[in-house]
C-alpha cells in the first residue's frame, strides 16, 4: 500500500502524498498532524515497528482523505488566486496566532491570509504594502547608484491611475499593487521614475535613459498594460 523508505524519514502514502516522519524522544503515542499548505508530519516514539506505523495510518485514513479534500478544495478556487512577484498563489485562510497575518509559503505558491478581523481584500493590501516596503530601498539604492539619480523622498501609494510618479520636489511614489508584477517590471517602474528626476517629460531623451538601465523596458510596458486589469482586481 506504501512503501517505506525509512523510519524516521518519509512516506509515500497513497492518499495523504508524503508523510514526514519524526521520532520524538519523549513521546508516548503515535501522532499525526496536518498543517496547511499541505504538510503531514506523523511523530513516533523512538523504536516504533514499521507494523505499527502501518496499522497506525490504516486508523487514521479517513482522517487523512479529510484533510487532503479540504486542502484541494481551498486550492480549486482559483478565483482565490493572486499574482505575486510575477507568480499566481492560491490563497488560504487560517488563523495564524498574534504576530502574522499572513504567511508565504514561495515553493508551494500558497500565501495563507489571516481571517480575523479583516477581509481578503485588506489582507492582501496590508501584504503587498509590506512586502513592498521590503524590497524596495534595495532596489531604489541600487539602481539610484548606477543612474546617479537620487529621490528626496519615496512612498508607496495606491495610486489607480498609474503605477508610479515623480514629482519636481523629488519625490517618487510606486503603486503597492507592483510587488504583484515580476521583479523586472518592478525595476523597470523604479528605473522609470527615477529617470524623470533627470528629465520631467517623456521625450525620446528620456526614454533613452530609461533604455540604457533597461533595455527591454518595451517589454515590460507591455507586460504592465495586459496585466493591468489583474493588478487592479483586488
Ligand atoms: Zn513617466
Amino acid at each position: 500500500m506504501w512503501a517505506h523508505k525509512q523510519l524516521p524519514g518519509v512516506i509515500s502514502h497513497p492518499v495523504a502524498g508524503e508523510i514526514k516522519v519524526k521520532t520524538h524522544p519523549r513521546s508516548k503515542r503515535l501522532r499525526l498532524s496536518f498543517q496547511l499548505p499541505f504538510l503531514f508530519v506523523l511523530t513516533i516514539p523512538p523504536r516504533t515497528s514499521e507494523a505499527k506505523v502501518h496499522r497506525f495510518l490504516v486508523e487514521t485514513e479517513a482522517w487523512i482523505t479529510k484533510q487532503v479534500a479540504a486542502a484541494q478544495a481551498i486550492k480549486g478556487d482559483s478565483s482565490r488566486e493572486i499574482l505575486f512577484q510575477g507568480l499566481p498563489y492560491q490563497i488560504a485562510q487560517q488563523p495564524l496566532g498574534k504576530r502574522d497575518l499572513y504567511q508565504i509559503d514561495a515553493p508551494a505558491q500558497i500565501i495563507l491570509l489571516d481571517p480575523v478581523g479583516a477581509s481578503v481584500s485588506q489582507r492582501i493590501e496590508y501584504l503587498c504594502r509590506k512586502e513592498l516596503k521590503k524590497r524596495l530601498p534595495s532596489i531604489i539604492e541600487h539602481y539610484s547608484q548606477l543612474m546617479g539619480l537620487f529621490p528626496t523622498k519615496v512612498a508607496i501609494r495606491d495610486t489607480r491611475s498609474r503605477w508610479g510618479s515623480c514629482s519636481s520636489a523629488g519625490h517618487i511614489s510606486l503603486c503597492w499593487r507592483l510587488i504583484m508584477a515580476p521583479q523586472e517590471v518592478l525595476d523597470y517602474v523604479v528605473v522609470h521614475e527615477l529617470a524623470h528626476l533627470r528629465h520631467m517629460n517623456h521625450s525620446p531623451e528620456f526614454w533613452s535613459v530609461v533604455a540604457d538601465y533597461c533595455p527591454r523596458y518595451k517589454e515590460y510596458r507591455q507586460w504592465l498594460k495586459a496585466n493591468s486589469r489583474r493588478l487592479h482586481a483586488t
